[in-house]
């Protein structure tokens, strides 16, 4: 049991979008490489109980726990740097307190008739909730990251949270970073503090004081003395000492893995295990991590953007796997972030770069899909729901089944997938998903069993880790097995992330398995099909769950490394025809 817990919260101001996620992740991951036990915890000031209702497009990816908890894509970030899985203590939202305290209220004995306030009700709860993250984990250290900006109205009681929390808990065991903008004016050429000056004023109206300020910057930093200057004049304005302001810059390629190097070169590291009590803490990069931060092993564009010269570049270069990803919410990268990350680990593992191009499956619905995919070396039909774009993706499966381009599904790409089978290679014209067809005959995927009675939205899907049981001889089975798990003979046992409500109908295995469509994973408890995969494909296979959930830099998926490896190897016609040229101009040269 640790007797001294420290906390770091961390607040933002001026505007939002600055990466505070990526700013707490990496500090923990920092910390946690010094030997120190962390644990970390995201707070969002809004109403939703979970992001898990809203659309991707408003909120990015939902992420989802080992224990079936929808979360911000922060906690993604946290688990990829922390290298550790967290649970749904995690993610607190003002929409999950005040639905627990209201029911407490309308069971009527709980506040002893008096009024139900915000402060101090809400407040305190909050602040339990923060202590509980504590005492279960049981961590020396825990990072809390305050959602929204400092000067927002629903953030008000967060920051009175952690005013109490700093005087209930001991001053010197808490550290409050805050993080803000420093804006490069174009007009002046120079960077100015006033906003930061402003924000900090503002948070120390609501009674926190920074230890440090960490100075997002909207452009490269400038020279030592500019920049020793502008230190000098924001410590003097915000009444932080010179060492607790530090810069950060947006690093080459946006690369965020360079951001926990960064800091701690920058000293803030130090500042903070100083300030905790951690004396001479030394963090340690792990090798995989240098390599992610040097090197920017991946891109992404649209395809109906305009290439500029430098991605078209990458597009013609032989070094770069190109990826076509064809899904709904392609207009917003993040919304499918983990996807993107999963890339990134196996890319740098192999050793390749991948450039990922996002294909709008309404795109393929009006327009061929060989217009936008004949260029492309694997297709990822990420997970999606409703049927908007979903005739699209299917005809994605029907390219890559054709023409033997590397297809990885994941959860509703695994789903298109078998309606394609079904209705291209069985014949079951009417094949499709009940989702989209809510009185289809041919319902190849069907609404599982227990989610038949649900009535609720939010939080009732088939959510969290679930067992998959890996059949010898598939796909599957050699993918998890390259990754360390030989057993030869016997089934390979994992876990692995799930989100959904419709499943692969049992009752078609009969018809679709004689036509070669494989049932690689199944639920050992449920019969359920996790993974299936196409005969005498090079790599034809969709998995129920969410693979992107749980790879980490240090370890990348085994399912995303296949997917990638076999993309490598997969030449299309164009290729080919430049391979052919290329190697007669080196003729020509010689
Ligand atoms: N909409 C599908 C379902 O609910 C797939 C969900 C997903 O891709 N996450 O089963």
């Amino acid at each position: 049991m640790t007797n001294h817990r420290r906390y770091i919260y961390v607040t933002g101001g001026v505007t939002s979008s600055l990466g505070k996620g990526i700013a707490c992740a990496s500090i923990g991951m920092m910390l946690k490489n010094s030997g120190i036990k962390v644990t970390i915890l995201k707070l969002d000031p809004y109403l939703n109980v979970d992001p898990g209702t809203m659309s991707p497009l408003e909120h990015g990816e939902v992420f989802v726990t080992s224990d079936g908890c929808e979360t911000d894509l922060d906690l993604g970030h946290y688990e990829r740097f922390l290298n550790q899985d967290l649970t749904a203590l995690s993610n607190v939202t003002a929409g999950q307190v005040y639905k627990q305290l209201i029911s407490l209220e309308r069971r009527g004995d709980n506040f002893l008739g008096q009024t139900v306030q915000v402060v101090p009700h809400f407040v305190s709860a909050l602040a339990s909730r923060i202590r509980q993250l504590a005492e279960e984990s049981d961590a020396e250290v825990v990072i809390v990251e305050v959602g929204g900006t400092v000067g927002d109205m629903e953030a008000e009681p967060f920051i009175e949270a952690i005013r109490w929390m700093r005087e209930n808990e001991g001053i010197q065991n808490s550290f409050c970073l805050h993080l803000t903008l420093v804006p490069f004016l174009d007009a002046t050429s120079e960077l100015k503090t006033k906003p930061t000056q402003h924000s900090v004023r503002q948070l120390r109206g609501l009674g926190i004081h920074p230890d440090a300020i960490l100075c997002r910057l909207n452009a490269p930093v400038g020279s030592d003395d500019e920049m020793a200057a502008l230190k000098q004049k924001l410590s003097l304005h915000c009444g932080v000492s010179e060492p607790g302001i530090i810069y950060l810059p947006t690093l080459p390629h946006n690369n965020v893995y360079a951001v926990p190097a960064w800091l701690e070169q920058q000293g803030l590291i130090s500042v903070i295990a100083e300030h905790l009590g951690f004396p001479g803490a030394s963090p340690e990069i792990p090798p995989v991590w240098r390599a992610l931060s040097e090197h920017s092993s991946l891109q992404v564009r649209v395809a109906d953007d305009k290439a500029d010269g430098e991605t078209q570049e990458s597009v013609n270069g032989l070094e770069s796997v190109r990826i076509g990803m064809v899904g709904k919410y392609t207009r917003l990268h993040d919304s499918y972030l983990s996807v993107v990350e999963a890339l990134r680990h196996s890319s740098v593992r192999l050793g390749v770069k991948v450039d990922i191009i996002w294909v709008p499956a309404d795109l393929l619905e009006s327009e061929e899909a060989s217009e936008h995919l004949s260029g492309v070396q694997g297709i990822i039909v990420p997970g999606g729901f409703d049927v908007r774009g979903s005739e699209g993706m299917i005809r994605a499966a029907r390219f890559a089944r054709e023409r033997s381009v590397p297809y990885f599904g994941l959860c509703l790409g695994l789903q298109t997938m078998i309606i394609e089978f079904a209705r291209h290679v069985a014949g079951i014209e009417g094949a499709t998903s009940r989702e989209f067809d809510p009185f289809a005959e041919d319902a190849v995927i069907d609404l599982m069993d227990d989610q038949r009675e649900v009535a609720e939205s939010g939080g009732t899907m088939r959510l969290g880790d679930y067992a998959c049981s890996i059949e010898p001889g598939t796909i599957a089975y050699e993918s998890y097995a390259a990754a360390g798990d030989r057993s030869e003979v016997r089934p390979i046992l994992v876990h692995e992330r799930h989100r959904h409500r419709y499943e692969y109908n049992n009752s078609y295995r009969d018809v679709l398995e004689p036509r070669g469509l494989i049932s690689s994973g199944m639920n050992p408890n449920l019969g359920l099909v996790e993974i299936a995969e196409i005969e005498d494909h090079p790599f034809m296979l969709g998995s129920q769950f969410h693979p992107e959930f749980r790879s980490r830099p240090e370890r990348p998926h085994p399912l995303f490394d296949a997917f990638l490896q076999r993309a490598n190897e997969f030449e299309t016609e164009g290729m080919q025809r430049r391979l052919m040229s290329q190697s007669f101009s080196g003729v020509d040269s010689l």
